[in-house]
């Protein structure tokens, strides 16, 4: 068994990052597995060293440990950073590329597309249009099956990076990851990297098992955002809040009673029909409201 933490240094980690974070740990520590942590650090324009630090002050500060992965900002620029596995991505690029039909070139801008709202399908303008692949300026999508929720997604961006679901999905493979816990925001995503880890013929992928647990929202029922940096852990923390909070909030919304004010405090007190109970295919999308 293997899970990972997956955070993206593009923003400060927010509440809902330490509630999956500290399921993924639970659930990876009540099974016996191996934790690694993913930076997802693809992205050099949103990249901050502050965001970086961030991550691993907060996982510190939650009292998480892990097994795989940096211990440290030079550690993971050292030897972790997803550039270090550009060969992979471009491989499985490279795969995708010589499936005849299976990606097809993009030129539509964001601001194209927006008006049809930045989480609404692709309505698959390029699809048909024949466009050269690797022409600059041109980014490359998946051409999912019609019925596909998710439409056509990208899977190589213009800035020449491979995008999120295809990093992720080569990572997950790579590493042998066998259980993602994820929020339910990531159905999608979910979606896409099956069709992918499917193309690719991966072996490991399709037997992930996962667990996607509904959204926190905070009082006002709004989803927590990295764009939001008053509901950021760090702005939580000055504020005087403590880990024991979380750990009460995590324990009362998983079901666990007693006192829980610690990551082993949950350990002891967890089972694995806590975790079943968490995923949205059993309880429903409901979010859940933080209340502390
Ligand atoms: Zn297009």
């Amino acid at each position: 068994m293997r899970s990972r933490l997956a955070p993206t240094p593009s923003g400060l980690l927010h509440i809902g990052n330490a509630f999956s974070f500290i399921v993924t740990w639970a659930l990876t520590r009540r099974l016996g597995g191996s934790l690694l942590l993913r930076i997802d650090d693809l992205d050099t324009d949103r990249k901050r060293p502050d965001f970086v630090a961030d991550i691993f002050d907060n996982l510190d500060w939650l009292g998480l440990d892990w097994d795989e992965g940096p211990r440290n900002p030079a550690d993971l620029d050292a030897l972790w950073s997803q550039h270090r596995r550009l060969p992979l991505y471009r491989a499985a690029l490279e795969q995708l590329t010589a499936t005849p039909g299976a990606l097809y070139a993009c030129e539509c801008s964001r601001g194209r597309l927006a008006h049809n709202g930045a989480t609404a399908r692709y309505p698959g303008i390029c699809r048909d249009k024949g466009l050269p692949q690797g022409l600059p300026g041109t980014k490359l999508r998946y051409r999912a099956p019609l019925d596909a929720a998710a439409g056509d997604f990208i899977v190589w961006k213009k800035d020449g990076f491979p995008a999120y679901q295809l990093a992720s999905v080569v990572d997950d493979e790579h590493f042998a990851v066998t259980h993602i816990v994820r929020g339910a925001d990531l159905l999608p995503s979910t979606a896409m990297q099956k069709l992918l880890a499917a193309a690719l013929g991966y072996a490991h992928f399709p037997r992930v098992r996962f667990l996607h647990h509904p959204l926190l929202i905070d009082t006002g029922g709004r989803k927590f955002s990295k764009s939001d940096g008053a509901l950021s852990l760090t702005a939580l923390r000055r504020e005087g809040m403590r880990p024991s909070a979380i750990y009460r909030f995590v324990a009362g919304t998983i079901g666990v009673s007693g006192a829980v004010e610690t990551a082993g405090q949950l350990l002891d007190a967890v089972d694995e029909r806590c975790f079943d109970a968490l995923d949205i295919a059993r309880r429903g999308e409901l979010p859940l409201p933080v209340n502390f």
